[in-house]
């Protein structure tokens, strides 16, 4: 099927664009003014646009980085987040993405030079004693269309250029071919995201395997490439400890452990109205029948006693390979969350 590709009028001319074309199989080109017209109105079912999104080539002019909550924190001082892209070629069904936008429809801001702008920007106001991380994958997988995008080829030189500053690539996708063709950087992490494979098999559609995206890790990490893990969100169901033990157990007898550079765990959590778009979407999806409270920040998450017994668990069994300095509670500050 082709792909329509909806591309503003001031960007006609972008080299990007064009590029980007060349990559799609007969596109079918729609000019537009703003890619507000396409993708804002209201009249959208996010569900049934799913099963065939177009792809919209725009402009960014402003918000090009974003200060990140603390909670996303691994270790770094000072924290932002930027956004290529919105929305994701996967589709997961806890993604918050379905209850925040109401179009399906793939965002590319094509103006890569000036997130990097903004980036330089935000580092010379920054005491250059200080680590400063850039973090995507808020709104969209870091690397899934890369080989569209070419978003990991562009800023990761960036960071080659600025040391002091760090880049969180968040990730479900083995599409790592951009990244094994340059040279490793320390203050790059490929941060991969896991639940244990019979919940991505039930959640996660469109997702590359556990197995796959763990080879994925060990080509990067043996290439000499930064790696991190997230377990955001842990997913509570009958008898998850013993498939948490299993995918930990396998991951770490896969990947060098001394050698990762940090590890993120949350609890399943939604702001309140996104979860409730996502449940009038989902109405059958059991993971949405599952107790959720609403807490103080506006989340709807699992009640106390589960969220803890969630997070004791899995912090439990990830300290026998890692360290506490390592470990990172992205529940600290519950008012948002990584995607990807
Ligand atoms: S959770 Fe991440 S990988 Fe899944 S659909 Fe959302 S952005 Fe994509």
């Amino acid at each position: 099927m082709a792909t329509v590709v909806y591309i503003e009028n001031a960007v006609r001319g972008h080299p990007r664009v064009q590029r980007v074309c060349a990559r799609l199989v007969k596109p079918e080109i729609v000019w537009c003014e703003r890619y507000t017209e396409v993708f804002n109105p209201r009249a959208q079912n996010f569900r049934i646009q799913k099963r065939n999104p177009a792809l919209i080539l725009a402009r960014k002019h402003d918000g090009f980085v974003m200060d990140a909550p603390a909670a996303y924190a691994v270790g770094g001082d000072e924290n932002f987040y930027f956004s290529h892209m919105l929305n994701c070629i996967y589709d997961c069904r806890y993604c918050f993405l379905q209850g925040m936008f109401r179009s399906a429809h793939y965002v590319l801001f094509v103006n890569y030079e000036d997130f990097t702008a903004a980036m330089a920007a935000a580092l010379s106001e920054t005491d250059k004693n200080r680590d400063v991380w850039f973090f995507s994958g808020h709104d969209c997988d870091s690397l899934a269309y890369e080989p569209v995008t070419r978003f990991a080829a562009h800023f990761v030189p960036f960071f080659e250029s600025h040391p002091n500053a760090f880049l969180e690539l968040r990730t479900k996708s083995t599409q790592i071919r951009s990244l094994l063709g340059l040279q490793p950087l320390s203050n790059v992490i490929v941060a991969f995201s896991f639940t244990p494979q019979p919940v991505s098999d039930a959640l996660e559609h469109k997702v590359p395997g556990v197995d796959a995206r763990l080879r994925a890790m060990v080509r990067l990490q043996q290439a000499g490439w930064q790696v991190g893990l997230r377990f955001d969100p842990l997913i509570y169901y009958e008898g998850y400890q013993s498939d948490y033990a299993e995918m930990f157990n396998s991951i770490f007898t896969k990947l060098d452990p001394d050698r990762i550079h940090s590890v993120g765990l949350g609890s399943f959590r939604l702001p309140r109205d996104y979860h409730r778009n996502i449940t009038r979407l989902y109405p059958e999806e059991p993971l949405f029948t599952s107790p959720m409270e609403v807490g103080d920040g506006g989340l709807a998450a699992y009640p106390p006693a589960i969220k803890d017994q969630l997070l004791d668990y899995a912090s439990g069994l990830l300290l026998q390979w890692v360290s506490p300095q390592r470990l990172f509670n992205h529940e600290r500050d519950l008012s948002e969350r990584f995607v990807s």
